[in-house]
């Protein structure tokens, strides 16, 4: 199985390529620079590619011996709406717009993992399909894939995703057992009473009084509704009422907008449930009225129980087994690779990264940067999970 060692010669390459691209971030569903970029690799390691699904997606299809089974392995290749503070030489040209997730890493890594392929494809029976996705971060690029036919063009018995994780030790594969991510949705509620003079509150009924009752029960729903040792997470994000320049006035309206997550579509649902109860059940007591919405974003992402163990195997044959880890809790962001699992089977890993180069540098930071060091790690990790599905 290959080795990051067997990987090492393109490691100053993939460097190369990683540091491109995160010079040059693209937000989702607006890669074109990016995508026209891997597509050009593809075709250079000899690689039939399709580009155009979900505008900037593209598949590249990598035949092997023959063979009746197909994989798919996934990268993201969308940047956030931040700007970067870490004044790398090769940081971000473009204000505004950052690789703080490490969506440059995932790309470069699987295009490195192509190429090692693609000299050598006998060395697995089958095909595999190189998905390069946009817009994970929010604008659900998964879904608009497989709506548009991702699997019935490239049909696959298993899908495989890898998304690097600083603090846990460089080279370490992770594979959780069950879920890897949360559901992520956002909730919205307005109080609706009548505004009034606020000397004479009597002659209203006060819709900030309500949504402060609201939040304080809304934490009942994750302290004492769910089992303590499931998860849930419900926060308020946003609340605006009145006017800073009216403090003598009690508003008539009260809109609120959070998130919500779990890791369980039981508890998903019963969180869905319990934001409405609690918001129309505090209008009553109020005497108002309540108008909650509750928007489905992101299913939890839970591996599956055959492809996580294969994800394994192929850790302990590429990173070793001290480095192979088959459980990692679970965490509470999202993850759009939940819209593949819900269509076919596969799993998530994290790949380790080692600790943060800079003391602020998590997911999301803008002090960010995804450590090259890692690239021959995740690439080989790609190549030992082809030779261990299609061996
Ligand atoms: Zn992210
Ligand atoms: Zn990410």
């Amino acid at each position: 199985m290959p080795s990051p060692e067997d990987l090492s010669p393109l490691l100053p390459t993939m460097t190369e390529w990683r540091r491109d691209l995160h010079r040059h971030p693209e937000l989702g569903f607006q890669e074109h620079r990016t995508a026209a970029f891997v597509a050009a690799s593809l075709r250079g390691f000899g690689i039939e590619v399709a580009e155009g699904l979900a505008g900037t997606g593209v598949v590249g299809t990598l035949r092997g011996r023959p063979g009746n089974r197909a994989i798919s392995l996934r990268a993201d290749m969308d940047a956030l709406a931040m700007t970067e503070a870490t004044g790398l030489p090769y940081a971000s040209e473009a204000p505004g717009r950052m690789h703080a997730c490490g969506h440059d890493g995932h790309t470069a890594m699987l295009l490195g993992a192509a190429r090692w392929l693609a000299a050598n494809r006998e060395r697995f029976a089958g095909t595999v399909h190189l998905v390069f996705q946009p817009a994970e971060e929010s604008l659900g690029g998964a879904r608009v894939m497989a709506e548009q036919g991702l699997f019935a063009r490239f049909p696959v018995d298993a899908i495989y995703g890898l998304h690097n994780l600083p603090g846990l030790p460089l080279g370490t594969i992770a594979v959780p057992k069950g879920a890897v991510l949360a559901s992520s949705d956002t909730w919205e509620v307005t109080f609706r009473g009548a505004g009034t003079h606020g000397a004479k509150p009597h002659l209203g009924t006060d819709a900030t009084l309500a949504a402060a009752a609201f939040i304080t029960a809304l934490q009942a729903i994750a302290s004492r509704e769910v089992d303590p040792l499931g998860t849930a997470v419900v926060s308020v994000g946003h609340i605006a009422a009145g006017d800073p320049a009216a403090p003598n006035v009690i508003p008539a309206t009260v809109f609120l907008k959070g998130t919500a997550r779990a890791l369980a579509e039981d508890v998903r649902t019963h969180v869905e449930t319990r934001i409405a109860e609690i918001a129309r059940g505090i209008a009553a007591l109020h005497r108002l009225q309540a108008e909650p919405r509750y928007i489905r974003r992101l299913s939890p992402t839970v591996n599956h129980p055959a492809q996580a163990a294969v994800m394994v195997r192929a850790a302990q044959a590429s990173a070793g087994a001290a480095n192979a880890r088959d459980d990692h809790p679970p965490i509470t962001a999202g993850e759009d690779f939940s819209e593949f699992l819900a269509r076919i089977p596969g799993a998530y890993a994290w790949l380790g990264t080692g600790a943060p180069a800079h003391p602020e540098g998590w997911h999301h930071n803008p002090h960010f940067d995804f450590n090259d060091a890692a690239l021959i790690h995740g690439a080989a990790f790609w190549c030992s999970l082809v030779e261990t599905e299609l061996a």
